[in-house]
């Protein structure tokens, strides 16, 4: 059953659960240790947050994730990145208590969570359409969670801890504001102070940012990773938006086709990417048909040149992915490193930068990306000049071209085909 609310749309089980998961993780208020899950030894030993030890989740005979193994250390900023389909929601649905695993377990702060429901989990979540009161105002929908802890909470304590919770989302002087009187930004925030009230050691966020617009977005996107360092806690992130991933998060789970492709520092999965997937989605990428020949370093392109490669490579049909700011655009051929000839087809102007769109004979179409100030050249190049494209053989990433059709039968799953 879904909810409809002049705010959006959430289901019952979301607002019920949010009620509940306020209840689960906040008995903070008398004891320190009150985010575990009752029941269970107080003091833990642990330092992963979270772990995910071999699971499965199928939903009738889909599986949305295959055996996935994560460990998040605590403190940790984690964004689960991939593309719609992939299973990025099903494992923060799986942390949060809505879906039990089909094999496999979820532990979180070193316990085990098959079978313990939303509210008894030391998690809060964010959900993308916010899922506030609109009959509340702010602060009611802040308090909400507090009043329905048992034992009782004094009206003064949560006073107290709700205008804490507006002060750190900067919603001090809008407490008494109704929902519908508020943007979108600082109803983002309402949500987050709701979420943040009671100090869960866990906190989820389902795409939070998805509905700003693109400055709502990166100033949220900064605040976010203030409130987590100033919180403390760990923060799981999904989003499809792998700017908003490498920006915000210090640890991304690159992920696709219900599976980890690579799991690294943002840093890590942008320089080195572990396939193509993860080259493709992780940033933009120029790939080129080649073979690596027999001595192991020369890469053979389609047109018949070489280059070669800055590193060992097992002989094979491969494909070499080169980033667009990773190619130096000139008018002239460079004297060192390799070089393509090609006529520039297409120029978008970006402000500090330009895209040039690149058509090289018998290689295909070049993305490059261009900051004017290291062109050394103050004019803009213009669609049909005549260009070089140089870079350093180095900067090529190859991977075997058995990839490629990997990654094409995976985007036929992920939409469904
Ligand atoms: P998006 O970015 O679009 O939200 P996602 O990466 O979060 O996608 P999931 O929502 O985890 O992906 O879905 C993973 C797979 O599981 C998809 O194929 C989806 O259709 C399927 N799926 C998710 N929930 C259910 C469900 N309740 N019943 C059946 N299939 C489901």
């Amino acid at each position: 059953m879904r909810l409809n609310t002049s705010l959006g749309v959430y289901t019952a089980q979301e607002a019920q659960a949010y009620s509940f998961l306020n209840d689960g993780g906040n008995k903070a208020a008398t004891d320190c240790h009150s985010n575990q899950p009752q029941g269970t030894d107080v003091v833990s030993t642990s330092t992963n947050d979270i772990e995910f030890r071999s699971v499965t989740k199928n939903y009738g005979s889909v599986t949305a994730v295959t055996d996935i193994n994560l460990t998040v250390p605590k403190g940790a900023f984690l964004a689960l990145l991939g593309p719609s389909g992939c299973g990025k929601t099903t494992c923060l649905r799986m942390i949060g208590g809505f879906e039990q695993p089909s094999e496999g377990t979820v532990l979180i702060d070193g316990r085990e969570m098959n079978g313990v429901p939303a509210y008894r989990r030391p998690v809060n979540m964010v959900f993308q359409h916010y899922a506030l009161f609109p009959h509340f105002n702010v602060e009611q929908n802040v308090a909400y969670g507090l009043k329905q802890m048992r034992p009782r909470i004094g009206s003064t304590e949560i006073d107290r801890r709700v205008a804490e919770a507006l002060e750190m989302v900067r919603l001090g002087g809008f407490a008494k504001r109704r929902i519908h009187e508020m943007s979108g930004g600082q109803q983002q925030r309402v949500a987050l102070a709701r979420a943040i009230v009671n100090r869960p050691s866990v906190l989820l966020l389902d795409e939070p940012l998805a509905a700003l617009d693109k400055k709502l977005r990166s100033a949220m996107q900064i605040e976010l990773q203030t409130l987590q360092r100033e919180l403390g806690i760990t923060f799981v992130l999904v989003t499809h938006d792998q700017e908003e991933a490498l920006s915000m998060a210090d640890v991304v789970c690159v992920m696709s086709a219900g599976r980890i492709r690579q799991l690294g520092s943002p840093q890590e999965v942008y320089d080195r990417p572990a396939d193509l997937f993860v080259a493709d989605f992780v940033g933009k990428t120029n790939r080129i048909t080649a073979a690596a020949e027999a001595d192991g370093t020369t890469l053979r392109l389609a047109d018949g040149s070489a280059i070669v490669a800055g590193k060992r490579l097992a002989p094979g049909d491969v494909i070499a992915a080169l980033r667009p700011e990773a190619i130096h655009l000139t008018r002239k051929a460079a004297a060192s490193g390799a070089s393509f000839k090609g006529t520039v087809t297409h120029r978008i102007f970006l402000g500090s930068s330009a895209e040039y769109a690149v058509s090289v004979p018998g290689l295909g179409d070049f993305l490059i990306t261009a900051d004017r100030r290291s062109m050394n050249e103050s004019d803009l190049v213009e669609p049909g000049e005549e260009v070089f494209l140089g870079f350093d053989p180095a900067a090529i990433h190859v991977f075997p071209a058995s990839n490629a059709q990997t990654r094409t039968r995976e985007q036929h799953h992920e939409q469904g085909l």
